[in-house]
This record gives C-alpha cells, structure tokens and sequence, in this order.
C-alpha cells in the first residue's frame, strides 16, 4: 500500500463506506452544489471530455469525499486519493499524476495544507496537463516534461479562506457544503436504518437527526450508538424516547452540544471573562487540538449562535450562558 491508495488516504471507516450513496439521486439536501455539479457532468459527457476541476469547502463529515466518489461514477471515471499534507516530495506528485488515465479523477482531502512547493508543481498540471520536473543537482540540473493524459483534480478543504489565492483562481467557482437541516439529516438517517436493517421509527431519527450537528457523519455515528441501545435495553426499536434516552447516555445533549462544547464554552466564560480570547488559548484550556476546535467545535458553535467570532478572538453570547445556566452578563446583552 502506497501513499495514495483510497485507504491509506483517506480514514473512511467501513462503516462511512458502506453507508456512502452512490449516485446524486441518493445524496440528499446541498441542492445548489448537487445540480451545478450534475450540471457540469452532462456538459463534460455530451462533449465527450474531462470534467472541469472541481473545488468543494465545508466542514468535515458533510460529504466532500462522497461527492468525489459520486462524480467519479457520474463520469463512469476512477478516482484515485490523496491528502494535501501526504504529498511531502515533487516525486510523490509526479508518482500520483503518472499513473491517472484519461478523465479520471484525482480528489485531494486537505488541499489547503498542500506543500507550497508542491503546489507550484500541481498549477501546469491542472492548466496544461503537463509536469516539470527538476532533476538532478547543480550545473546538472534539468527539466523534463512530462504530458499527463486529461483528468479531474476534485480538492476538498474544511477552510476555504487558507487556500492561496493561485490555486483558488485554478479552479471554478468553489463549491460550499452547508450544514444539513434536521429534515435531511432524518431522511439520511432512514436510508442508513434501512440499509442496516434496523426498525428505526421518524420519531427517532428525528431526535439522532436532531442532535447530529447538522453533519450526516455524526449522524451515522449516533445511529450506531442507538442501535446498540435499542437491542440490548429496547428490542431493537428505535422511538422517539429510545433515541432520546440512548443519546442522553452519550452526554449529547438536545442541541446537539457535547462535553467538549461545553468545556469550550465553559472556557471563554469561566476563564478568559467571556472573551474575546484567542482560539489557541482555549484549545490550550480545554486539552483540545486548536485545529479541531477550529474545523469542528467553533462552526458548530458559530451557526448555533453561542459564540461570535471577533477581530479580537472569540466571545461567548448570551446563548451560551443560558446553555451553561449562569446569568448573562449585562455587556454581552444586545
Ligand atoms: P471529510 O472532509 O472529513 O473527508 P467528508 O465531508 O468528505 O468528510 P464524507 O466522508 O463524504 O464526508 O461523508 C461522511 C459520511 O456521511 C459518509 O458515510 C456518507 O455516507 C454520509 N453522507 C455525507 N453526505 C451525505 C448525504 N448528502 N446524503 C447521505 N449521506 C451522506
């Protein structure tokens, strides 16, 4: 297994894969990005060529590596994987591009924490299909060009605003993934009962859906979770009540906010006076990775309205003192 086989790329569980739609018709909610995107398939097969670049931005777990895989069948193309930060060498990159057929599609996760230098080599790859390569050293140095056949780059990034502003210029418009409303996350979450064979009722997808964080992979998970309470304190019917109960054993609570939330919000409020604070400083105080924070716990927070992100850092709203049952302070009332 190299670097950029599919499972050494990317960390999808058996469990994402197998629940994975297959086509646009299963892929539920994102409208906007599914029809432009079905929209640039038909135009690439009525003219017989490769699919333009494509560019997708979200949080993680809301479906960019399945978008991948469904363009790639749409196409009737492979794909080939890989992440931004495992393309350490010039060498890596030409190993990747060198083996892509005609109008298959290489998906690089990450794609923002691409090496610099190596980004520079990917710009003629993606414009001309060609590669330069530098080899040997010194007053033996020279180019060779290599031509790759026509193909795909489908770039995934959980932070839009970190790619350079060369690469975002080679491709389209960028295509953003919103969260899921509750309704989508409930209609996914009855195709995955479905497919797992568990009698899950629409009460009880309702309240996993509910507590989902408006991402279909948390909600996946949580339907695992619930599906191991039912059979053993349920007779493998998931109700409203089961999910409730089953999720509340979790310490996710009704809004969808777990410990770390809490923690978080404990944080900014407790320790730094409400904030403004920087996020570092609260990864530091919580024992979390700052970058989870940023990619996983702040949107969340952000959308729901618990914390505002300033110039100056990060400040807790009303909404999160009342989460945390303290009075909210007269300066943070609007
Ligand atoms: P990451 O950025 O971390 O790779 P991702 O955005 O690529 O995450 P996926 O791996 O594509 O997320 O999706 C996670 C899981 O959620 C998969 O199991 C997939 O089945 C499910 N899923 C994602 N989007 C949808 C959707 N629109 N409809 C149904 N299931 C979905």
């Amino acid at each position: 297994s190299n670097f950029y086989d599919q499972t050494a790329a990317t960390p999808d569980s058996p469990f994402d894969v197998a629940l994975r739609p297959p086509d646009f018709s299963e892929f539920a909610g994102q409208e906007r990005v599914k029809e432009r995107l079905m929209l640039m398939v038909e135009a690439a097969r009525q003219r017989g060529e490769t699919l333009t670049h494509v560019l997708l931005c979200g949080p993680p777990g809301l479906g960019k590596t399945t978008l991948a895989h469904i363009l790639a069948t749409a196409m009737g193309s492979k794909l080939h994987s890989a992440s931004g930060p495992q393309i350490e060498r010039a060498g890596d990159l030409a190993g990747i591009l060198t083996n892509l057929q005609e109008r298959d599609i290489l998906f690089i996760d990450e794609i923002h924490r691409l090496h610099p230098s190596i980004e520079e080599y990917l710009y003629p790859a993606m414009e001309d299909f060609r590669l330069d390569i530098i080899i040997d050293q010194g007053p033996k140095a020279r180019t060779i060009r290599l031509d790759l056949p026509p193909f795909t780059l489908v770039g995934a990034t959980t932070r839009a605003g970190m790619l350079t502003a060369p690469m975002r210029g080679r491709f389209g418009i960028p295509n953003r993934l919103d969260y899921y409303t509750v309704d989508e996350l409930k209609g996914i979450l009855m195709r995955s009962a479905g497919l797992m064979q568990v009698d899950m009722r629409p009460e009880g997808a309702a309240e996993v859906a509910r507590r989902s964080r408006g991402t279909p992979r948390v909600a996946n998970h949580l339907l695992r979770w619930v599906r191991d309470y039912a059979q053993v304190r349920a007779q493998n019917i998931i109700t409203g009540e089961v999910g409730a109960a089953a999720l509340t054993m979790l310490d996710i609570d009704e809004d969808g906010l777990d410990e770390m939330d809490k923690r978080i919000l404990d944080a900014i409020i407790n320790k730094f006076n409400g904030g403004p604070v920087g996020l570092n400083s609260v990864a530091v105080a919580v024992h979390e990775d700052a970058s989870t924070l940023e990619d996983v716990h702040e949107p969340y927070l952000v959308m729901q309205g618990y914390v505002k992100r300033t110039p100056r850092g990060r400040v807790a709203m009303p909404a999160a003192y009342k989460k945390l049952g303290l009075p909210v302070p007269i300066t943070s009332r609007d």
